[in-house]
């Protein structure tokens, strides 16, 4: 059986290291760290498996899934949480150091470092749902909120901070 795990990688763009402080590049280096192992927990791609069994989402339509150590930056400066380029590779991004500061400011560090992880497990789960409903952006983000959910009902990690931080992903 093909496994997603085997799939994932950290992905770093050395030119892009230029303009980033070493606060930056440490804080992101840290952060995708982070993603990766939350991505690549057996339990998480347990769950993936069985998502895209049942949405029959072939797991050979997916060469490689990157994570990014920078954020990404559209010309018109908005963020991106993740990208599937139509042709098998998704990357996924993460939030700009400067919005974590304030979080940081708003909640407690295991409520942040909570919400790190749900984004990055959410992004992928949304970028997944993208091969097979590619332009149906409503479909994917009703079916992302529908599956992040059952995956986090089973770990039984509900409580209202937790409620707080999901509903703050799905509305940014
Ligand atoms: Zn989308």
């Amino acid at each position: 059986m093909q496994r997603l795990s085997n799939k994932l990688r950290i992905s770093i763009c050395p030119q892009k290291t230029e303009g980033f402080s070493d606060k930056h590049v440490k804080f992101y280096t840290k952060y995708a760290s982070v993603t990766f192992k939350t991505l690549n927990q057996p339990l998480f791609q347990r769950f993936l498996d069985w998502m895209m069994q049942r949405e029959n989402i072939e797991k050979h339509r997916i060469t490689n899934v990157q994570v990014r150590i920078f954020p990404f930056r559209s010309e018109n400066g908005n963020g991106l949480a993740g990208k599937f380029n139509g042709k098998g590779k998704i990357a996924i991004y993460p939030k700009r150091l400067e919005f974590c500061r304030r979080l940081v400011q708003d909640f407690e560090k295991e409520t942040v470092y909570f919400f790190i992880k749900a984004r990055a497990m959410a992004t992928l789960i949304h970028e997944l749902l993208h091969v097979k409903y590619l332009h149906d952006e409503d479909k994917v983000r009703r079916l992302t909120r529908k599956y992040f959910s059952i995956f986090i009902n089973r770990q039984g990690a509900q409580n209202t901070n937790t409620r707080h931080v999901i509903n703050r992903i799905f509305t940014q």
